[in-house]
């Protein structure tokens, strides 16, 4: 490593507080740090030369593929023009008008209007005042509970970080919120009866939020957050009928559904949005990450007719709408969201990842589906999850402490891939840009499979596993 790279990590040790890091190991240096100088199409490079291919497109945001020069020359004209000026008591700028009439155009039916902000988190956060300002107002002062799922990922702000269904995310935080539940998550995977089918357990899981609104009193319940397909809670689509069921019971005892589309929205899964694609017809949306494909910080409320209504009437009896951030509907966000949407429309993105998809859930069956370690290959466009396993047959854990799933991300990167250990469980990630071309998959299922079978192969060698 240069002098200069190890004086910079050397100051970033002391000075920088870094997000979900082991604080201490980090500070000590015993943690590697990585300075990442340079990106292209779906490519990284450090300050010491390595490459990587990056299979989660930076947190699953990075749709378009890094180096976009039209891109940054989209923010360069806007910031010329106007870099910046407030949204508040009716200011605008053109390219939010723009982008908004954009988003309802591509939005499930019934959306009305978009707030924004800069991240997922304070998105839900905004999610949450409205459905409890929305049931002030309706006269229903208790129907306030927002139940969300275990495994769910919301943020990790105060709400979000409560609507969250990890206990990385809660414990030592004095989270969750009392007012948010936690109802199962649909993972058939670790379904207790393994002779359920899909569906069989679509309806159990509706029962099981039936059973939770019952028992918190429907009166007291006013929405549902969910993600289409839980995402950093381990990238499981839902089982056949899932949504449907859960529809059923949420409109049954009058509770909104907010989809979190953070990770889906905008061709992640093939489709513009997880919602259309599984038929979620919810009633508040929330968009980040593939929104501008992190060229610029932007997320957004999706606010449907039902509960736009319900605000308007809000501002008459109560007067102006006390929510906003000084960056709600940021010119230089909204310019690179317009030019991320060309680029999409133009390329064809959408319709691309879904072909794309197809080939990389079919590929990774054909490679993993008789792994002696992969439990489960499970995935829905372009994002995918192998889930590592002791004894495929009995669906059995590694000893967590063998950290298989850090090893195999960390053997992954030592082959110039990078593929997320997810934070629960022994799950490994994929969520490559929607521009990866096929032989591109072909390289990180052939990475990824190498590094698997290395780090199996060193479980036999020193004992800590063998073949069942
Ligand atoms: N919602 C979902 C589904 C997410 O995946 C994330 C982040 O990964 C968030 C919300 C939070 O977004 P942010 O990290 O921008 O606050």
């Amino acid at each position: 490593m240069d002098k200069h790279t190890q004086h910079l990590l050397e100051i970033d040790r002391q000075r920088v507080f870094h997000a979900s890091t082991h604080l201490k190991q980090y500070a000590h240096g015993e943690l590697a740090g990585r300075i990442i100088t340079h990106a292209k199409g779906i490519r990284i490079q450090d300050s010491v030369g390595n490459e990587w291919i990056d299979a989660f497109a930076g947190l699953y945001c990075v749709n378009i593929g890094y180096g976009r020069e039209e891109m940054a020359e989209a923010i360069y004209e806007q910031a010329k023009k106007l870099a910046y000026y407030h949204t508040y008591v009716g200011h605008t700028n053109e390219a939010l008008i723009q982008l908004s009439d954009r988003i309802i155009a591509m939005a499930p039916e019934g959306m009305s209007k978009v707030y924004y902000g800069m991240s997922g988190s304070d998105a839900n956060e905004t999610q949450l005042k409205l459905v409890w300002y929305y049931n002030n107002l309706l006269g229903r002062p208790d129907k306030k509970k927002i139940i969300s799922r275990d495994r769910g990922y919301h943020g990790s702000s105060i709400a979000s970080g409560s609507m969250t269904g990890l206990p990385l995310f809660h414990a030592h935080f004095d989270l969750p919120l009392d007012r948010i539940k936690h109802t199962i998550a649909p993972y058939y995977y670790h379904r207790q009866d393994s002779d359920m089918s899909e569906q069989q357990f679509s309806d159990y899981c509706a029962e099981q939020l039936e059973a939770m609104i019952l028992q918190e009193g429907p009166d007291t319940v006013a929405a549902m957050i969910a993600e289409p397909v839980l995402g950093t809670g381990g990238i499981v689509p839902p089982p056949q009928g899932y949504w449907a069921a859960i529809r059923r019971v949420l409109d049954k005892y009058d509770v909104l559904l907010i989809a979190d589309e953070v990770v889906c929205g905008f061709g992640r899964i093939g489709s513009p949005f997880g919602s259309i694609y599984y038929d979620m017809r919810p009633d508040l949306i929330t968009v980040a990450k593939g929104l501008t494909s992190a060229y610029q910080p932007l997320s957004g409320v999706i606010v449907g007719y039902k509960v736009w209504q319900a605000l308007e009437q809000g501002t008459e009896e109560w007067g102006a709408f006390g929510h906003g951030y000084t960056y709600s509907g940021h010119p230089l966000g909204a310019a690179a969201a317009n030019c991320n949407l060309d680029i999409i429309e133009r390329e064809n993105l959408i319709q691309y990842a879904a072909d794309t998809g197809q080939y990389l859930q079919q590929k990774m069956q054909q490679v993993f589906a008789e792994h002696p370690i992969v439990g489960d290959s499970r995935g829905v466009g372009m994002l995918h999850a192998l889930e590592f396993s002791a004894d495929k047959q009995h669906r059995t854990a590694f000893d967590p402490n063998l950290k298989v799933g850090p090893q195999i991300a960390a053997a992954c990167m030592d082959a110039g891939l990078i593929a997320r250990a997810m934070p629960h469980g022994d799950i490994l990630g994929f969520a490559p840009p929607l521009v990866t071309t096929k032989d591109e998959i072909d390289i990180m299922v052939d990475k990824a499979h190498q590094s698997i079978n290395k780090v199996m192969d060193a479980l036999v060698t020193s004992k800590q596993w063998q073949a069942r």
